[in-house]
């Protein structure tokens, strides 16, 4: 492996995503890896950019074929980094993968010299708040989000960072500053 692959995980709503796609668009020597996912697509996204959308069939398949560097259930719904995918782009880049806190470990485990930077909110309500003006989910979803957040902080203590997301510019400032010093 030539490069170095990152993992950026933390609570959905915490800004992962946002902070990723910037990441991505302003620095041309890193990639933004391209989960799988059984969930529908949602307004705007697009197969292959946002996610290679599969049916549960087809994941289940590539799951047993060992073709994921590590897949999780989340909500009904599976979501995995495909092996090849970011095997090929470590080859010329360093890899970003966002994905969920359980995700981390699994990686660190087959690619021990991976960084994973866990992302927190600066409150419960800041997130609440993300979640609420994000407008992809029902009261109900957004609730039940917020209640694994205990069991989700408890997973920090496997990262190798912890950033709080306060400010956008302030905390892309921060992961860059981990980014730079990991690829040295
Ligand atoms: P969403 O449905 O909002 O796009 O994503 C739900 C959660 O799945 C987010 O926390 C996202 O980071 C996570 N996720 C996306 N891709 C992957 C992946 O490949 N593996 C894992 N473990 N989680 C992922």
């Amino acid at each position: 492996m030539k490069h170095k692959l990152f993992v950026l995980s933390g609570p959905s709503g915490v800004g992962k995503g946002t902070l990723a796609k910037m990441i991505k668009e302003r620095n041309a020597d890193i990639a933004l890896s391209v989960s799988c996912t059984t969930r529908k697509p949602r307004a705007g996204e697009t197969d292959g950019v946002d996610y290679f959308f599969l049916t549960k069939e087809e994941f289940l398949r590539r799951a047993n074929g060992n073709l994921f560097y590590e897949y999780s259930e989340h909500f009904d719904n599976f979501y995995g980094t495909p092996k090849d995918y970011v095997e090929s782009m470590l080859e010329t880049k360093n890899v970003l993968l966002e994905i969920d806190v359980n995700g981390g470990e699994l990686v660190k485990k087959q690619c021990p010299e991976a960084v994973l930077i866990f992302l927190k909110a600066p409150s419960v309500e800041a997130l609440r708040d993300r979640l609420i003006h994000r407008n992809t989910e029902s009261f109900e979803k957004i609730e039940k989000r917020l209640a694994r957040l205990d069991y989700e902080y408890s997973l920090e203590k496997d990262y190798d960072y912890v950033v709080i997301n306060d400010k956008l510019e302030k905390t892309y400032n921060e992961l860059m500053e981990i980014i730079r010093k990991e690829s040295e």
